[in-house]
């Protein structure tokens, strides 16, 4: 079977990750026929648009993407082309594993995480209002007629809506997850105490939920302040966690850390029908065009993606030799070697080459 997927390169050293990736997936042997389509900086150059309706289009027709990332300026200028795709596509669940694998450096061992961030509101829902702005100050005189507590009149607003519908979703497909990859338990993080309409309601309706799996996963709730520091010193104590998307984002870049770093940790977003497989990190721009960064976290991705096409001995087959390549140190980049200016170190490219060497027909 020949499997038509998007491939979107992204910016900074996301055409050299996504190139690795593409490069072990194909060694693999699985048959795919791979469309490109551009998205962030280079679609902007080249169409005049950072998500032009072809990219969009290609993905709803394949169904299936490889993503690089995409740089998104702090502060100001363009919203998130990352978040865009999300919301255009309905990728409500973004699924980010933490897994330790044996020869990347860090304080922890045999970490074996699951984060599953909502990724369609809470404050990344995008609506915002400006400072100074006409709609801004209509919108605080408002609210300041409507609540006991006032909003200072030079304020930016951001509206954090947590939906029951939305966590419903999300908590539903933490536990199906949990129950379908042999997990035990399931951990709501909010910080329902304080915010008690939008957490507090993620907190109940995850409360509801775990009811249907009583008796088959295991459910606990935690803040999300105390969760980060319960996962520096008991992340073993930690299964499966489904947080809102900001504490998604924030803690999954935790557990990024936990495993070894940025360049280790993969994951996708998730819709009922469409799914798009993307690293963690960034578009790390001081290092692009310079065949210098780990390619595993978009590997991994990619494993990711050959197991939702139910690949699945191809994906362990990948992984293995992944495994192997790291395990083995030689043929790594510098992040996985013991001294970040190892001139042993590979590149990029380099390391790929490894990993497909390593690969069992
Ligand atoms: P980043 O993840 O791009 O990089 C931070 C640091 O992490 C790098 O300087 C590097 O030291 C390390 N790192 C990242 N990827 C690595 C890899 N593969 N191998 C080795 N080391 C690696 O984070 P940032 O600098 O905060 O963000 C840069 C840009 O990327 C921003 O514009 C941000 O908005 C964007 N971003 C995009 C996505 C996405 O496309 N999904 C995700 C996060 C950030």
């Amino acid at each position: 079977m020949t499997y038509t997927i998007s491939v979107i390169p992204g910016d900074g050293i996301g055409p050299e990750v996504v190139e690795a990736a593409r490069r072990c997936i194909e060694a693999t042997g699985v048959d795919i026929c791979w469309e490109e389509v551009l998205a962030g900086q280079i679609a902007l150059d080249k169409f005049g648009s950072l998500l032009p309706e072809e990219t969009l289009a290609s993905i709803r027709k394949n169904k299936v993407c490889l993503k690089g990332p995409i740089t998104t300026p702090v502060g100001s200028g363009f919203r998130s082309v990352n978040v865009a795709i999300r919301q255009e596509l309905d990728l409500y669940a973004c699924l980010r594993p933490a897994k330790s694998y044996i020869g990347v450096r860090s304080h922890y061992q045999n970490i074996d995480l699951v984060i599953v961030r909502e990724n369609s509101e809470d404050l990344y829902a995008g609506v915002e209002f400006k400072e100074g702005e006409p709609d801004t100050e209509r919108l605080i005189k408002e609210i300041n007629k409507l609540s006991k507590k006032k909003i200072r009149s030079d304020s930016g607003i951001s509206i954090k809506p947590i939906s029951r519908f939305a966590t419903e979703r999300i908590v539903n497909f933490a536990f199906r997850y949990a129950l379908e990859n042999k997990r035990h338990k399931v951990t709501v993080v909010t910080k329902a105490n304080i915010m008690k309409f939008t957490d507090g309601l993620f907190l109940a309706v995850a409360r509801e939920v775990a009811k249907k799996y009583d008796g088959k996963i295991e459910f606990e709730e935690a803040l999300v302040d105390n969760m980060a520091m319960q996962l520096v010193q008991k992340p073993n104590q930690y299964d499966v966690l489904v947080l809102p998307n900001l504490y998604g984002d924030i803690i999954s870049d935790l557990c990024a850390g936990l495993i070894g770093g940025l360049g280790v940790a993969p994951g996708a977003n998730l819709g009922d029908q469409i799914a798009v497989f993307e690293a963690v990190h960034g578009s790390a721009p001081k290092y692009a065009g310079k065949n210098k960064v780990n390619p595993t976290a978009m590997i991994a991705s990619g494993i990711m993606m050959l197991r939702y096409l139910k690949e699945n001995e191809a994906a362990n087959r990948l992984e293995e030799a992944l495994q192997a390549v790291i395990k083995e140190g030689i043929f790594v980049t510098y992040d996985l070697k013991p001294h970040r200016d190892d001139t042993t170190a590979v590149g990029t490219s380099q390391m790929a080459d490894a990993i497909i060497s390593r690969l069992k027909k």
